[in-house]
């Protein structure tokens, strides 16, 4: 059946990167719109195999142009329900990397692709030939769905109106784990999906944690489960609990050894510092700790700007990914943050001291109302030092964690004619044990340091002058 198509199918392609000088065209991604959805239906309404297009197909696209892009299937099957929809619409990504010369990343709203120039020379020109090698691939792998059909968009109108659509649905999927929390379940959920390029990564999704990926929340995990047991969503039973604030529970973490392959022994669901959940590289967003004001921030995979540690997104996401517990970086999805155990150990809220703009924006309504003005953005902060002002002028608690010092008088600046010791706020700089550490750029001159895997704890640092 796959010699129908003018591609290769095989999951030895999901790996393939397709960069700028290679791609004949660019579908949604950061500089585009678009989406990927999936709806359960009746095995009446559906007519198997069945393909429509709304807009221009691949053959009227420029090389070199961009497009918007969105992607429905519906899906039927005696053992299909509506709970099985984002499980179904994360293998998008999965089957589409199987077909070669086609890369996907990400997923729901953020979904970015691009083909390749050689896979139109072999013959590729229709999104039909993608969507039914896509369906093939849904129908093998997923037994369970019994009918297919898919439409795909490339009009910027009708992406525009549906995608609007699509975000009231993964709302209402988010919105339903609200009401259900750690405490009330017996059982878990893991995910290994991402293990084809992070081996030791198991995702756990519990009603207070969504997936990193964003796509998969408690009620998606316990549906897989039910329709495919041995599939890569499976139960974690709970098992004895360890410690309440930080989340880790014995069943978490004998399932961890064994679906890492013994690469760590312990997780703690909601802890940035102490045994963090791994991450793969499918985050939403990255968390990062920034030791000068000993807080968090937080940026997402849209914005492209520098956080102010001087790091995009990119840099710090090479650092988080490879399912690793990489102590003071932490992969999470956007639905985390409106977690009531959002990093609990850690300080809550009242550690976050940066995010871009546009993630303030989309959980705004979830922030502590006392904090919303307190949270930087890129508009109010750009490196270290202004981040510094803008929390001691805010009084942000994370100033809380400061080592107050008192300045002695004779260390007093003479020529300013201040007559009394000011008091001095230090942040501490104790690196969490186990941080790797970045590159920091804009800092002082001549000097560069470079350390890599190293583990350092300094209770003091005093920087004098030099004496001439
Ligand atoms: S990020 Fe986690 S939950 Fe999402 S697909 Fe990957 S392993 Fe599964």
């Amino acid at each position: 059946m796959a010699n129908e198509f003018p591609f290769e199918i095989s999951p030895m392609f999901e790996g393939e990167r397709v960069r700028k000088d290679d791609m004949f065209v660019e579908l949604a991604g950061p500089k585009s719109r678009g989406f990927e959805l999936v709806r359960a239906a009746g095995l009446d309404e559906i007519t198997d195999g069945n393909f429509k297009l709304i807009g221009p197909d691949i053959s009227a696209m420029e090389e070199g142009s961009r497009h918007p892009y969105a992607m429905i299937y519906r899906v039927a099957g005696k053992l299909v329900e509506p709970d099985l929809e984002a499980i179904v619409e994360r293998r998008n990504h999965d089957f589409q990397n199987y077909i070669q010369g086609y890369m996907h990343l990400n997923q729901r709203y953020d979904v970015w692709v691009r083909i390749n120039k050689d896979a139109i020379k072999k013959g590729l020109k229709s999104f039909e030939q993608i969507a039914k090698a896509t369906m093939m691939l849904f129908k093998n792998e997923l037994p369970f769905i019994e009918k297919i059909d898919a439409t795909y968009i490339t009009d910027p109108e009708e992406v525009e109106k549906q995608r609007a659509e699509a975000l009231k649905i993964y709302e209402t999927r988010d919105a339903r784990t609200r009401g259900l929390h750690d405490e009330d379940v017996d059982v878990f959920y893991g995910c290994t999906l991402c293990q084809s390029f992070a081996p030791t990564n198991v995702c756990v999704v519990t009603p207070d944690r969504i997936s990193l990926c964003g796509a998969i929340n408690w009620f998606d995990g316990r549906a897989a489960a039910k329709v495919d047991p041995e599939g890569p969503q499976f139960a974690i039973p709970k098992g004895e609990i360890i410690d309440k604030e930080g989340g880790e529970y014995s069943g978490v973490n004998e399932k961890a050894v064994a679906l890492s392959g013994g690469e760590y022994s312990r997780i703690k669901i909601h802890s940035f510092f102490e045994y963090p959940h791994t991450s793969c590289g499918c985050f939403e967003v990255v968390g990062f700790y920034i030791p000068e004001v000993d807080g968090i921030g937080w940026v997402d995979r849209d914005y492209t700007g520098n956080a102010p540690n001087g790091l995009a997104f990119s840099t710090m996401a090479g650092q988080t990914g490879g399912g690793k517990q990489i102590i003071g970086f932490l992969g999470v999805g956007v639905n985390y943050f409106r977690s009531p155990k959002f990093i609990q150990p850690d300080g809550g809220w009242n550690r976050v001291v940066w995010m871009p703009k546009n993630l303030k924006e989309k959980i705004k309504a979830d922030i502590p109302a006392e904090l919303v003005d307190k949270v930087p953005t890129e508009d109010e902060v750009g490196d270290l030092k202004a981040l510094r002002e803008f929390l001691e002028k805010k009084q942000h608690p994370v100033m809380q964690r400061w080592i107050k010092e008192e300045v002695a008088p004779e260390a007093a600046p003479e020529a300013t004619g201040m007559t009394q010791a000011a008091p001095a706020w230090s942040a501490p700089m104790m690196m969490p044990a186990g941080m790797p550490a970045m590159p920091q750029f804009g800092g002082g001159e001549g000097v560069k340091i470079t350390f890599k895997n190293a583990k350092i704890t300094i209770d003091r640092i005093v920087l004098k002058g030099k004496e001439k």
